[in-house]
């Protein structure tokens, strides 16, 4: 979304947005936290089957028997290779969306929001060295699709590069540095690399993690090449990437940071900007940007690079789709619209799992098909066959069914699109995922059924085993339940008693009565989806529309 209208105020502009609603039945299971040490000794002694990297707090762990495990970010560079030399499949977190945002996405998008950007995943895109890559980039502004404003601010840039003779007669200042903000994966790095090549110079990348981590003691003189290099280049564009790394508000004195950040400050005061030379700087954390980047003849020129709304999300899904084959049954417009919240990123890897889904098939283009599974597997995971006994099969199915009921009888128009019972490689046992109609706003009875569709997993659990034996499955729906009932209650005030906290009870519980009752009413039609979903394991829109309406 656009940060004109603030991060907070996320659930509100949502609203209007098509939401895919997918919701997944974890298996209640929590990560199991490792030493960072036993992390290693499991990693040679072959018990992780896959690691997630990320530039979070930690990784996240599959061991071989399928348990999850989380671990200290050790915040290395050589992490990767060594757990690939150990044939350990390695993951990196940019492209996926946090596998609890789908569940949240219709209410929660604030809590989503302040996860990925807390986070910034870019994690491990370890330059390996600043020489790599200072050739004339082969991309320019059409690689990138971005708004309107920030691309008018980029073309500024080019004429500065172009031409900083004809500025510098007219005895005007150029800008020096130019930092773009916002989430990972909205393509920063690419619009910096865009820059240089629409402009037709070098450019130069080099990472601000890097510097603390790989170069130890040579920070400053590194940051000292790279700029002769660029004034030998006769100009360019200096891309320094998550800035933040370096240029953090000074708490407790990082001698190797200072230094580094103190050259990189020496190096910007001493070109005129006459010389052709912009630096670009990425960060997804401007606010803990040390204000003396930030001042005057420095990053004084800031570009908020925002999660892309729907005309960008189309423009992106045209650039990448470009060198693809898709079947003109594929509408982009449809995929924009469905791809609420996602990132440039995950919009690129949704259309190259796509494509590699269609390359498998040898199905000549890339069809609606391939749009539908990569869309689950970039959303809810691959899917994982196995691991599942009859009984829990028999669990799933009814509660997946559960879910598609209610949503059928209380959200008449929305679509049910996939009910499946094949276990997820994001830990999920099983999901539910349905489209929602366009809309302004929302009336209390369709918040309800929210409640209900949610509840709906729960309540078809209760009726099949009994109270006594319903399972941890239903977890994210609860939590997804209460958390509408709770926005019902306080910010929308649209309980009884006008006590918050009463009404939300209220809430709540008449909807799980209403989604009880509605079940057992409909008992012989749950049994055949169930039954259904037994055999087949996955259903699509039409065999549920089918099962649903007969
Ligand atoms: P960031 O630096 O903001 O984290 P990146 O530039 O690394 O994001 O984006 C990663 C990839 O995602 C890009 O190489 C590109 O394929 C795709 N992408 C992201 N944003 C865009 C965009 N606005 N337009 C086109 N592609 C994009
Ligand atoms: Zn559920
Ligand atoms: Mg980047």
């Amino acid at each position: 979304m656009q940060g004109k209208r603030g991060w907070g105020l996320m659930v509100f502009a949502m609203i209007g947005v098509v939401l895919i609603l997918c919701l997944m039945d974890g298996a209640g299971r929590q990560a199991v936290p490792i030493s960072y040490g036993d992390f290693w000794q499991m990693a040679e002694d072959g018990q992780i089957e896959s690691v997630i990297l990320g530039n979070g707090d930690t990784w996240q762990a599959v061991l071989q028997d399928g348990t999850q495990a989380v671990t200290p970010n050790p915040r290395s560079a050589d992490g990767k290779e060594r757990l690939l030399a150990l044939d350990i499949d390695v993951k990196e977190q940019e492209n996926a969306l946090p596998p609890l945002a789908l569940g949240l996405i219709a209410l929660g998008a604030v809590a989503l929001l302040s996860r990925s950007r807390g986070k910034g995943a870019l994690g491990l895109q370890a330059y390996a060295s600043i020489h790599a890559d200072e050739r004339i980039p082969d991309i320019g502004f059409d690689d990138v699709a971005v708004s309107d404003d920030t691309m008018r601010n980029m073309r500024d840039l080019v004429s500065f590069l172009q031409k900083p003779e004809t500025y510098k007669r007219y005895g005007a200042r150029c800008p020096k540095g130019v930092l773009l903000y916002g989430p990972p994966g909205t393509g920063k790095t690419l619009l910096a690399k865009a820059l240089a090549g629409e402009a037709k110079r070098a450019f130069f990348a080099m990472s601000g993690a890097d510097f603390v981590q790989v170069y130890v003691g040579v920070g400053a003189s590194r940051v000292r090449e790279v700029f002769k290099k660029a004034r030998a280049a006769g100009g360019g564009v200096i891309f320094i990437d998550e800035i933040d790394a370096i240029g953090k508000k000074r708490d407790n004195g990082n001698d190797e940071r200072e230094q580094t950040l103190n050259a990189l400050l020496t190096e910007m005061s001493g070109f005129s900007g006459g010389d052709g030379i912009i630096v670009l700087a990425a960060t997804n954390r401007l606010d803990t940007i040390d204000p003396a980047l930030l001042r005057e003849g420095r990053f004084d020129r800031r570009i908020e690079i925002g999660l892309p709304d729907y005309e960008e999300r189309l423009k992106i899904l045209r650039v990448h789709a470009r060198n693809k084959p898709m079947s003109e049954n594929v509408s982009l417009e449809n995929l924009a619209h469905q791809t609420a919240l996602f990132s440039g990123a995950q919009l690129e890897t949704l259309l190259n799992e796509a494509a590699i889904r269609a390359a498998r098939r040898e199905a000549g283009r890339i069809g609606p098909e391939d749009i539908d599974e990569a869309f689950c597997a970039v959303t809810v995971g691959e899917a994982r066959p196995g691991n599942m006994s009859e009984s829990e099969k028999h669990i799933t199915a009814y509660h997946e069914a559960g879910h598609a009921l209610m949503t059928h009888c209380m959200q008449p128009d929305a679509r049910i699109t996939r009910l499946t019972i094949i276990p997820s490689s994001r830990g999920a046992a099983g999901y539910a995922m349905s489209v929602q109609p366009d809309r302004l706003l929302h009336t209390k009875s369709q918040l309800t059924a929210m409640i209900c569709a949610a509840l709906g997993g729960r309540a078809a659990e209760e009726m099949l085993l009994g109270q006594e034996n319903v399972t941890t499955g239903a977890a994210s729906d609860l939590k997804k339940a209460r958390e509408i009932a709770a926005a019902m209650a306080s910010e929308f005030a649209m309980g009884e008693t006008g006590d918050a906290a009463k009404d939300q009870q209220q809430i709540f519980q008449s909807a799980f009565d209403c989604t009880r009752a509605c079940l057992r009413d409909n008992r012989e039609r749950l049994d055949r989806l169930a039954q259904a979903l037994m055999e087949k394991e996955t259903l699509l829109e039409q065999e549920i529309d089918q099962i649903l309406t007969s």
